[in-house]
């Protein structure tokens, strides 16, 4: 009997898959072998083995459907330990794997919740206003520094839309803009109102978005006492060096002093209308800087006149340049004439100092395809290195500090430039190949577009 067995058990291994046969289904194998060769041999005996054979078989599919759908009822139930069915063999097998796969997941639950809970309570320390919001502004969630300093309340606040509570019209327009806006600075709310934050907007996932609120109440305090030092410095310096320049013309007016002398004297007022300059442009700058124009604030500046008057003064004092100009004339902006002036001149002196004689300069004042205006200076100079693009616009920056201050450059042309436009809420953008040239462009909004024809008609 024992070799019919290992015939009939070799011939279903074989059928088997190749992997390795679990120990539940060589035990289930063994069964329904002993079983089936108990049988046929008793049908033997009695004169039926076919019959008891296939009876059998039937039965063994029966019994092994009944053990299968109670083990779907206990899968459908929650595969409750306590509740698992009659097992042998094979069924044995699944149900040990469904308890190993719930403890399984059941401390990888575990291990989540302690993340998020560890996550939790770590937003909620933050020390930045942190809210999520759904895609229709609705308070998913905050922290207590959100309470603090936006009094937006972890729990009671949770469902309401942001913008009804933080009644703010810059803050609903930041919320509101699809545009990448970097931050927005705007007074804190409640018991914080007299502090300063720099609102954040972070996009996540699908249709959320992250709201952080730094309080940046001592960064501004220290902005503004630098810029009213500057100020102040500034202005204190502009009467000490008038009547210095004063007194130096009146010495220069003597003819009868030693030639070493008089070269002095010149070098003294070279210098101090060096320094006159740097005190006049950072005055301006500290006038410009943090400090937008409003909405509708300016007069309406015809800039293409300006553009010609500035070139055809360039080119009285200086004739070594070509100019080429391709200017909209209809094109006018909403905006300082001064600051304008200063701008777009300095651009246009930067590109006559700083390249050879005989290159020729592009200017160009448009209309661009969003409705943008743009100013725009190009050169095919000796053009400026990659790794200083960035620095540029920065106070007293320059790639070649010797050539500029001979040139009686200040460093702080280009930051007035940047200034000046982000005040009219446009920027200042450098590109340059080294040995191709430069392009600077001015981008002005839109919303401070006039054509001349509708100045005139208002
Ligand atoms: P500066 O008073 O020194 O001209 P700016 O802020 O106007 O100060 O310019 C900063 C630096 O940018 C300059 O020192 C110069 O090296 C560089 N620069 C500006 N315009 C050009 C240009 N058109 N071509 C090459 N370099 C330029």
């Amino acid at each position: 009997m024992s070799t019919m067995k290992s015939v009939l058990s070799d011939l279903v291994v074989s059928m088997m898959p190749p992997y390795m046969l679990s120990s539940g289904l060589k035990k289930e194998i063994n069964a329904f072998l002993y079983g089936l060769i108990g049988v046929a041999l008793a049908g033997f005996i009695v004169g039926w083995p076919a019959i008891a054979t296939i009876v059998y078989l039937i039965g063994y599919v029966i019994w092994l459907l009944r053990r299968m759908d109670a083990m779907v009822h206990w899968l459908s139930e929650g595969a409750r330990p306590a509740k698992a069915p009659p097992t042998t063999g094979l069924t044995n097998d699944m149900v040990q794997l469904v308890h190993r796969e719930k403890k399984y997941s059941r401390k990888q639950k575990n291990r989540y919740r302690n993340t998020l809970a560890q996550f939790n309570s770590l937003a909620a320390d933050l020390p930045d206003a942190t809210i999520v919001l759904d895609k229709s502004f609705e308070i998913r969630w905050s922290n207590s520094a959100a309470l603090e300093l936006l009094n937006i309340h972890p729990d009671r606040d949770r469902g309401q839309r942001i913008d009804n509570l933080v009644r703010n019209p810059e803050f609903r327009e930041f919320l509101h803009n699809k545009e990448e806006q970097e931050e927005l600075e705007m007074p804190g709310t409640g018991s914080s109102a007299d502090r300063i934050l720099a609102v954040r907007k972070v996009p996540t996932g699908k249709h959320m978005t992250v709201l952080i609120a730094a309080d940046i109440t001592q960064r501004v305090q220290v902005r503004e006492m630098r810029k009213a030092f500057v100020g102040d410095v500034s202005h204190e310096l502009r009467t000490p060096l008038t009547v210095i320049r004063g007194y130096l013309e009146m010495l220069r007016e003597n003819e009868s002093l030693d030639p070493e002398v008089t070269e002095g004297l010149a070098q003294i007022t070279a210098q101090s209308d060096r320094m006159r300059g740097i005190v006049e442009d950072l005055l301006q700058l500290s006038k410009l800087e943090g400090n937008p124009l409003a909405e509708n604030e300016g007069d309406t500046l015809n800039v293409s006149t300006m553009i010609c008057s500035m070139v055809s003064t360039l080119h009285e004092s200086t004739d070594t340049h070509q100019f080429a100009l391709d200017l909209d004339e209809s094109l006018a902006i909403l905006g300082s004439e001064r600051e304008l002036y200063s701008a777009c001149q300095n651009l246009l002196t930067n590109a006559v100092r700083y390249t050879d004689p005989g290159t020729t300069i592009d200017v160009s004042w448009q209309t661009g395809s969003n409705g943008e205006a743009i100013y725009r200076v190009s050169d095919n100079g000796p053009g400026i290195e990659a790794r200083h693009l960035a620095r540029l616009s920065e106070r007293f920056y320059r790639v070649d500090a010797g050539r500029s201050r001979d040139d009686g450059g200040t460093g702080l042309g280009l930051a007035i430039v940047k200034h000046a436009a982000q005040r009219h809420g446009g920027n200042l953008t450098i590109e340059s190949t080294p040995g191709t040239g430069s392009v600077f462009t001015i981008t002005f909004p839109q919303s401070r577009c006039i054509t001349l024809a509708q100045a005139v008609n208002q």
